[in-house]
């Protein structure tokens, strides 16, 4: 055997480094090849995401690398701490691929931080390093003290069965939509925390922590859909 990995045994989001297996998880006669979603792996939240990606269908890998950026369908960029994504992405060679590939209508689903990140404009003076792509003015950790942190039940347009459960951890708050290309699917105290703009999707809050796995389910069947 010259193979260096074990198929049956490889869990594609906990590898980390080198290419993916071209044969693997392929589909079978007049199947359609499951999406193969990226987590941008660089800080942060990213195996909770994985798990969700999987528990829908989807195939996830980890994302670290330009060239593993150069393989996905879509891309998860997952909460943590904006600042220090973005400086990352910069440090990485990340930052450039990415608007490039999201330029070029690469679906992407920013969650909190990264929310944060694809936001156009920052309610705030100091600079920081952001990828953009997404018409909004954005303010971190927005919702104060007493509601630093919050569970929440709340209706998504175009997510059926109810509302969802889902985790707000020093949450950030659109403040201002700048395009009408922007769909607003949910809002709390009247701010949208939830929007899509074409295949930019982003949600203020953590989708991924609750078990509720309805938005990563809509997320991959819109790149299906694009496929
Ligand atoms: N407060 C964080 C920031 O500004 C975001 C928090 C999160 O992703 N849970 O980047």
């Amino acid at each position: 055997m010259s193979s260096s990995f074990v198929p049956d045994r490889w869990i594609p989001g906990e590898r980390l480094t080198g290419r993916l297996p071209a044969t693997l998880d392929g589909p079978a006669d007049g199947e359609v090849a499951a999406p193969l979603i990226g987590v941008l792996g660089l800080q942060s939240d990213v195996l909770e995401h994985l798990r969700a990606l999987r528990r829908v269908g989807a195939r996830a890998v980890q994302v670290k690398t330009a060239a593993q950026l150069a393989e996905v369908d879509g891309l998860i960029l997952p909460g943590g701490e904006s600042t220090t994504i973005g400086k990352l992405l910069v440090r990485f060679g990340l930052l450039e691929p990415l608007q490039a590939r999201i330029a070029d209508a690469l679906p992407v689903f920013g969650t909190c931080a990264g929310l944060i990140l694809l936001s156009d404009e920052l309610e705030q003076d100091e600079p920081q390093p952001l990828v953009g792509g997404l018409h909004v003015r954005t303010r971190r950790n927005a919702f104060g003290r007493q509601l630093d942190s919050f569970d929440a039940a709340i209706e998504v347009a175009g997510i059926d069965g109810g509302p969802m459960d889902v985790a707000f951890i020093r949450a950030p708050r659109i403040e201002r939509v700048l395009s009408d290309e922007v769909e607003v699917l949910a809002s709390v105290d009247g701010h949208p925390v939830v929007v899509r703009q074409g295949p930019i999707w982003a949600a203020a809050f953590h989708p991924e922590v609750t078990g509720d796995d309805r938005l990563h389910a809509a997320f991959v069947a819109a790149v299906l859909r694009r496929a």
